[in-house]
Parts: C-alpha cells; sequence; structure tokens
C-alpha cells in the first residue's frame, strides 16, 4: 500500500457544476496544477506533493465565495485531496494538448496521438509537470521566432527550458547545438527525458539553474527567454552580456500591457527592438545588441 510520504503528487479534485468546470479547470492551473483531468461533475487538479494542501484548499474556497458573489455557483464547495504516485499524463492532458502547428516547419504533438503525414520536423513533447507544450500562445510566439530566424549551425540558448521545447524545436530546425538552463529541477528531467525521445540529447546541453550556470565564455546566435517580466528585467544585462553581436534575443513571456516598460529597459540597457508580435494578451519582441 501507498504511504503518504511515498506519493509524489496530491489529487485535488472539486466536485462542480458543469457551467464552471471551466472555470475551475483554469483555477486549478492557476494555482501550479500540472494538468487538469475532467470527469462529469467533478474535476482534479495535480499538484507536486510538497506544496501544500491547506494551502490550496484555502484558495479553493476563496474562489468558491467568488464565483457566489458573482451569482455563478450556488452549490456548497466540495474538495477532496489525496497523494498519487504514478500519473496518468495522457488522462490529465488528453483535452488540452492538442497537435500544434508552426508554419510548414515544426509539429509539436503529444506523445499518444498518432503521427501526422507531414514533411515537417515532428516534436514529440511530454509535458509531465513542466511548462512547454506549445498551446501557450508565449511559447507559440517563440517557436514562430525560431522558425523564421534559426539558421543552420547557429547556437542557441534556452533560458527557462520548462519541458525544453524551445532547445528542441532550434535544433531541430537547424542549429548545431543549444544550452538549455532552468531553475526548476523537475523542469530539467522533463527537459531530459524529451531531448532523448527527439533524439537530440547530444547537441542539448541541459544545466540546473539561470544564465549564470552558462559555462564559459560562450556566446550565442539566439537566446530565447519565454519568461515573465520580472525575470526578464533581472536577466537583461545577462542577455546582452551572452549574445554575440549579430545575436537576436527572443523574449515572450510579456504581457501586451506591461510593453512599454519593458521597452524602456531593454532600450537603457543598450538593445535595438527588431520585432514586437501580439497574440492574445502576450507580446514577444525580437531584440539585437545595439
Ligand atoms: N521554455 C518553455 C518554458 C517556459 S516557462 C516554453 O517556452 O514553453 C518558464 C520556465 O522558466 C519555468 O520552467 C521556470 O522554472 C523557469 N525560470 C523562471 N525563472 C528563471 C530564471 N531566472 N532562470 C532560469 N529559468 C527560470
Amino acid at each position: 500500500m501507498q504511504s503518504k510520504s511515498d506519493a509524489q503528487w496530491l489529487e485535488v479534485r472539486v466536485f462542480v457544476v458543469p457551467e464552471i468546470e471551466e472555470a475551475v479547470c483554469n483555477f486549478l492551473f492557476e494555482l501550479g496544477s500540472a494538468g487538469c483531468q475532467q470527469f462529469e461533475y467533478a474535476v482534479s487538479g495535480f499538484f507536486p506533493a510538497a506544496v501544500g494542501a491547506e494551502e490550496i484548499q484555502s484558495k479553493l474556497l476563496n474562489y468558491y465565495s467568488e464565483l457566489k458573489a458573482l451569482g455563478l455557483c450556488r452549490i456548497q464547495p466540495k474538495i477532496e485531496i489525496r497523494p498519487v504516485e504514478n500519473l496518468d499524463w495522457e488522462a490529465i492532458w488528453k483535452r488540452h494538448f492538442k497537435p500544434i502547428y508552426i508554419f510548414d516547419k515544426l509539429v509539436i504533438k503529444p506523445s499518444w496521438t498518432p503521427l501526422p503525414p507531414t514533411a515537417a520536423a515532428i516534436i514529440e513533447i511530454e509535458p509531465k509537470q513542466a511548462f512547454g507544450t506549445g498551446n501557450h500562445a508565449t511559447t507559440h510566439l517563440a517557436l514562430e521566432f525560431l522558425a523564421e530566424a534559426v539558421r543552420r549551425g547557429d547556437v542557441m540558448l534556452d533560458v527557462g527550458a520548462g519541458t525544453g521545447i524551445l532547445a528542441i524545436a532550434a535544433v531541430k530546425l537547424g542549429a548545431g547545438r543549444a544550452v538549455a538552463v532552468d531553475i526548476d529541477p523537475l523542469a530539467i528531467e522533463a527537459a531530459q527525458e524529451n531531448c532523448h525521445k527527439n533524439f537530440v540529447a547530444s547537441q542539448i546541453e541541459l544545466l540546473l539553474g539561470s544564465t549564470a550556470a552558462v559555462p564559459g565564455n560562450q556566446r550565442f546566435d539566439i537566446i530565447a527567454a519565454n519568461l515573465n517580466r520580472r525575470e526578464i528585467t533581472a536577466l537583461v544585462c545577462e542577455f546582452r552580456r551572452l549574445l554575440k553581436p549579430t545575436g537576436r534575443l527572443f523574449a515572450t513571456g510579456i504581457l501586451a500591457e506591461e510593453a512599454p516598460r519593458l521597452r524602456k529597459i531593454f532600450i537603457e540597457t543598450g538593445f535595438s527592438i527588431q520585432k514586437e508580435v501580439v497574440k492574445d494578451e502576450w507580446m514577444g519582441m525580437i531584440l539585437r545588441k545595439l
């Protein structure tokens, strides 16, 4: 029998009426759930066992009060939390992770869908607990930038690798090699698995840490940073240090409303803005060193 201490995950099951199912699922993602599984009259989120069950429960109860105040939900919330050891990722991700196409160059697909008939490079991603399936607008923007920009033999740096999707894409698009860093050990683990799955492990160096972990005096043709405004701001000088004189930085985790603040920071740090693209409420920028 599985004891609580052996469990790697917590399943948080919330009993819902159909009208609020999608909203509760989104809220579970916002709380850090690695995925969401929908049932009849219930949705489950999955959290690393190290997170506090009480905290999740109290945030969910607050959320229910908000839904009630808005008249969207009249039932009493019912939440069950239980430890689980092995997760069925396919079941958890099935509704949320569909194959995506980046122009005619790349297809990113979950491991459980069949191979599409295409001449494009195919990337198979096992999402697990790391961010980066390509379905999120910010990852999608970064993948489009890569599909347009990567030249044969480029050296790429992926800051905040998550599943490793951007480094893998760069190599599949012709980059000679990539370095990928992430401060989250679970992301590095997932990225490692994905690099092997896609036969690019020998071209991608995965490192736990941030830009300071990049060894030696390496400089890069492309740096992809799908990070939020705060993280990008903290690393902006590092990006400049690590770019080759002709290199390009792709910054894509920016909320469109935050763009003016970031533009100013980039310009003050010695970057010029080459391109800006808006997708949903997100913005991606391509920058060069001045
Ligand atoms: N590159 C993937 C994942 C982006 S999510 C994609 O485009 O989909 C952002 C990732 O950055 C997370 O895995 C997080 O752990 C990592 N991260 C956050 N701050 C970081 C920092 N300062 N240095 C390196 N990685 C960081």
